[in-house]
């Protein structure tokens, strides 16, 4: 039987992340079950470099964003991917909302973030023109990146390193062996294949549940529920007064329905928030009002006829109410040495994959001492 050091599955930006990372000092197989790499969350997101602000002090999400954007910000200069620290002004249109973004303040720096800051007056109408808000703060290490080129270069790390990428290839089943690793199948062009590998790393984002109930003697109580929650934008057709990232303040589940970016200029708005009960990345252009009211609130100028349903993604919640956190679970937690599953990684994982990356080389370091 074939056998590796260590088997990633899904090759998303995390499983990329994980891969090209586990690669500098191990032997390493990212298997992908699509034709492409990132084909899910990772190319259905905002593609903003978040600052780390909104979330829980003690949150392996704040955590992770504050090392992640730090590296992120290294490894785009490092490798010349496409970014652009543009950013961004967070809203408030009343008195109440104003208290939030104090709240919002005092959790950022109490994460790290350091560099907010109230605008006057003065510098609320030059960094957002046209804006109805009472109050903003402004978060300069806030970004925006190709994550495309993002993702292509850790592909070319982990290739670099001589790990293997293996599109169209999907995890099946895994087995504890006596005395440690796994017998993994797998489902690729010429039917089911077996591989022996000492480290599992279920990095399967919207599919890790399911990929977690397929490891024999993993307990079920070490699998999390798991929640869609679609996030759709529209885009915003030509010229519009924006430099920087426009932000209301945060609801349950999301950012606000707020205004980004790309590197070429282009305005969308959203994600919104729905929870659903199959994944489908379905639009849905009747919520345009929805959209349009909520823009109206901080932009009174947007003109409804310019905006056009774009694209959705979903995240994958492992709960429906309160705040969330990233989970990288490893045989501390479920007793299977070896083996970290990747739960929960929702916003900001994209900033966060080079930290989240780092984590599991560290657990995994730690756990075959
Ligand atoms: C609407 C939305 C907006 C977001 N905006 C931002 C943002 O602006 N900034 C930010 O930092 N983060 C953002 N995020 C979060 C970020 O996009 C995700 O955290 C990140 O992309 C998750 O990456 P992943 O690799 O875990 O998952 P995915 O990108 O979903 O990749 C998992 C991969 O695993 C593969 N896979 C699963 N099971 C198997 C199997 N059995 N065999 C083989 N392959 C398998 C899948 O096909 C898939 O390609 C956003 C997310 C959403 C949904």
């Amino acid at each position: 039987m074939e056998q590796v050091d260590t088997l990633v599955v899904g090759a998303g930006v995390v499983g990329l992340a994980v891969a090209a990372r586990l690669s500098q000092h191990r032997e390493v197989i990212l298997v992908e079950q699509g034709h492409q790499f990132g084909e899910h969350s990772s190319s259905r997101n905002s593609e903003v470099i978040h600052a780390g602000i909104y979330y829980p002090s003690d949150s392996l999400k704040a955590q992770a964003c504050v090392e992640g954007k730090a590296k992120l910000y290294r490894h785009c200069e490092e490798y010349r991917i496409p970014h652009a620290k543009i950013g961004k002004v967070l809203t408030a249109q009343n008195a109440q909302e104003e208290e939030k973004l104090a709240s919002l303040l005092l959790q950022a720096q109490n994460n790290g973030v350091d560099d907010l800051y109230w605008l006057s007056n003065k510098e609320l109408s030059l960094k957002a023109p046209e804006l109805n808000a009472i109050a903003g703060l402004y978060s300069p290490s806030t970004g925006i990146l190709d994550s495309h080129q993002f993702m292509l270069s850790l592909l070319g790390k982990l290739e670099s390193n001589h790990g293997q990428y293996v599109p169209c290839t999907k995890f099946l089943a895994a087995t504890p062996k006596t005395g440690g690793g796994f017998i993994v199948t797998l489902s690729c062009d010429g039917g089911p294949f077996k591989l022996l590998c000492h480290n599992l790393i279920n990095a399967g984002g919207l599919f890790a549940q399911q990929n977690a109930t397929l490891i024999e003697g993993l307990a079920p109580i070490n699998v999390p529920p798991l929640h869609y929650c679609r996030g759709q934008y529209f885009s915003y057709q030509g010229k519009h007064p924006f430099k920087h990232l426009i932000y209301p303040v945060p609801e349950e589940h999301g950012l606000g329905i707020h205004a980004t970016l790309d590197l070429a200029g282009q305005l969308r708005f959203g994600p919104d928030t729905h929870f659903i009960n199959d994944l489908n990345y379905d639009t849905d252009a009747s919520a345009i009002d929805i959209f349009y009211q909520a823009i109206k609130r901080y932009w009174p100028q947007v003109d409804n006829r310019r905006l056009q349903v774009d694209y959705a993604g979903i995240r994958p919640k492992t709960q429906c109410q309160g705040q969330q956190d990233f989970q990288i679970e490893g045989a501390q937690r479920h007793g299977l040495t070896g083996l970290i599953n990747l739960f929960g990684i929702e916003s900001p994982g994209l900033t966060a994959s080079l930290s989240i990356a780092d984590k599991v080389a560290t657990q995994l370091k730690a756990e075959l001492k």
